[in-house]
């Protein structure tokens, strides 16, 4: 574990017990959350609260140099890393923030519903307007600061999927018969546009880290499928050193594509990518 999350050794004991390892998880299973409450003697809160600098080290920002961690919390008291990722060229909106990486990263793992989500700093709002996607966004409580905050609080007046007349909001990703790359392309979030859009990166044969298209009210929070591959891989404790290449699958009708988004990503660095559309004609 690195030098900058040393500081908590308690923690860093307990979860190399717990987990038989030394890497830092992405998340943490029900039991090993209760087995880390036990030992430690403090609440899934508090534990979540001490592993933030364990998030953020889950951090890239060559731009900012600013590390946010976050952790989503769901039902099961499973916990969910996150960590912001920049992109080292391009415009400064080229960013996932850790929020929407922790939320990513629980959605993925077929999290149940989410009820806390703590942060190593106040939610920008930007955030406030991605977590205001969540169907269960008025449960949610968020905690930075030494704080808790009912989310509405944060976003009082808010504009949401109800404005536009969405009647699921983002919840389950849909991937329990998920097995061929389309499968992961339609389980994009897209109530707006209905775009289906997956990316992968692979090592051989093997899929690293993956992603898919998930959309936002107001557009602008919207994840874009690059940046949430970025750190997925992130998350993994992998790097672009470990990629031999990037596939992206869309579906033929989707309005609109990312392919020059990863195409400017793997000039940049010189990867080679695929592009599929499905279904095939
Ligand atoms: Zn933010």
């Amino acid at each position: 574990m690195s030098e900058n999350t040393q500081a908590d050794l308690p923690l860093i004991t307990a979860l190399q017990t717990v987990l038989a390892s030394k890497q830092i998880p992405n998340m943490l299973n029900s039991q090993q959350t209760k087995a880390l409450c036990n030992s430690l003697n403090c609440t899934t809160i508090e534990l979540a609260e001490r592993m933030l600098p364990l998030a953020a080290s889950f951090s890239f920002a060559p731009k900012s140099d600013f590390k946010v961690g976050a952790i989503a919390i769901d039902k099961q008291q499973q916990l969910f890393l996150g960590a912001n990722y920049e992109l080292e060229y391009g415009p400064l909106s080229g960013s996932l923030h850790a929020e929407q990486s922790a939320i990513f990263n629980a959605l993925s793992h077929q999290a149940d519903e989410l009820t806390d989500l703590v942060i190593n700093a106040a939610p920008c709002g930007y955030c406030r307007q991605f977590i205001n996607e969540l169907a269960n966004a008025n449960q949610l409580k968020v905690r930075f600061n030494q704080q808790s905050y009912d989310f509405p609080q944060l976003l009082p007046q808010s504009f949401g999927p109800n404005d536009l007349g969405v009647k699921t909001p983002l919840a389950k990703l849909e991937l329990n018969a998920a097995s061929q790359a389309p499968d992961f392309a339609k389980a994009s979030y897209a109530p707006y546009t209905q775009v289906q859009s997956a990316m992968f990166a692979y090592q051989g044969d093997k899929v690293i880290a993956w992603s898919c298209y998930l959309e936002n009210v107001a557009f602008n929070p919207s994840l874009s499928p690059l940046l949430t591959l970025l750190s997925q891989l992130t998350l993994n404790h992998l790097s672009l050193n470990n990629v031999d290449r990037f596939e992206l699958w869309e579906h033929k009708d989707n309005r609109f594509s990312f392919k020059q988004e990863l195409q400017n990503f793997a000039e940049h660095s010189q990867k080679p990518m695929v592009h599929h559309y499905y279904p095939s004609t």
